[in-house]
């Protein structure tokens, strides 16, 4: 038997990454739990330290910014869909982040820990990346920010250093005449994991052509992908068919799925098309477009 791990409750960022800094055992933040605490109670994780950054002052607020909206690393996702100014905003975010679980998993959950979990499964990802989310991080030598699509380096990890934390996400303020949405592929209705997943924002003009694109696929890499073909595919088109074709074409070729029971390589490739053109239809039926 080890030592007794210990539990700590920060009352502000710094403290919580003076004590991740100094640890020299294992060491890892607690936001809900809801992978965490799972790992543990499996074995697959020993801490020798838990930081719980839930009484963090401000961690849990979800604020409007004069660049857009500052989401706390300690927000459960299901707070979200209480913010009508963000759930108008940013439809696909919430719906993703909303699609994690279950209730009783959403009270709890975060988007900040989906993504530091770093599965590329995790449903709020797709979505974040395609919105142009980014994250703040609080370290050792002081704050930094990284594009959502920057902080997953594989499959479990990620890019932050000994010693930081993220302390919230941030969502750009949504341009006028744009929409976002979010849809993923599981074989059962509910409480499953994506076999495949699609994040598409963009924006239109007054004559419906698009002017700008994000498409990010999930679940079909060892980490979330921000596919930039697939955004220029429907970039100064109405997506027509022709647009749509070329869109699922080109999220078919960047996906490096893994070939399991839950789906075939074959038909995550051609899943990942599928979704890319139905949420393509609805980010820009909410954008406005005809
Ligand atoms: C029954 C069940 C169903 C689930 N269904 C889904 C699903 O459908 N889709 C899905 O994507 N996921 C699902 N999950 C996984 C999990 O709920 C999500 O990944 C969730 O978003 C994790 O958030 P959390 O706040 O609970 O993370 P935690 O468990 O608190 O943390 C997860 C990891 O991130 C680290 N971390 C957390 N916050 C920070 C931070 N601010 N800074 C640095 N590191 C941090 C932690 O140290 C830990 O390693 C499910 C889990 C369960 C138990």
């Amino acid at each position: 038997m080890g030592e007794m791990m210990r539990y700590e409750t920060p009352s502000t960022a710094k403290e919580a990454v003076t004590l991740m800094a100094k640890e020299k055992g294992v060491a890892f933040i607690l936001a809900g739990g809801t992978d965490l605490l799972v790992k543990m109670k499996a074995g697959m994780l020993e801490p020798d330290l838990v930081v719980d950054i839930k009484r963090i002052k401000g961690m849990a607020d979800i604020k409007k910014t004069a660049s857009g909206f500052s989401v706390g690393a300690a927000v459960p996702c299901s707070a979200l869909t209480e913010n009508a100014a963000l759930v108008k905003a940013w439809p696909g975010v919430v719906e993703a982040a909303n699609l994690i679980g279950s209730k009783q998993v959403q009270g709890r959950c975060t988007m900040s820990g989906n993504l530091c979990n770093a599965s590329p499964a995790a449903d709020s990802v797709p979505a974040l990346v395609a919105a142009g989310a980014k994250v703040v991080i609080a370290g050792p030598k002081g704050n930094r920010k990284l594009a959502v699509e920057d902080v997953p380096a594989g499959v479990g990890r990620t890019n932050l250093k000994k010693g930081e934390i993220i302390t919230a996400i941030e969502l750009p303020k949504k341009l006028p005449k744009s929409g976002d949405a979010y849809l993923r592929f599981i074989p059962r209705t509910e409480m499953d994991i994506a076999v495949v997943s699609c994040g598409v924002n963009l924006t239109i003009d007054a004559k419906g052509v698009i002017t700008k694109a994000r498409v990010a696929l999930g679940a079909v890499a060892t980490t979330v992908l921000l596919v930039k073909d697939a955004a220029k595919a429907i970039i100064g088109t109405k997506l027509d068919a022709e647009a749509k074709a070329k869109l699922a074409a080109a999220c078919s070729a960047a996906c490096k799925p893994i070939d399991d029971k839950r789906g075939t390589i074959e038909f995550r490739i051609e899943v990942a098309g599928v979704l890319a053109r139905r949420a393509a239809e609805t980010a820009y039926a909410r954008a406005g477009g005809k």
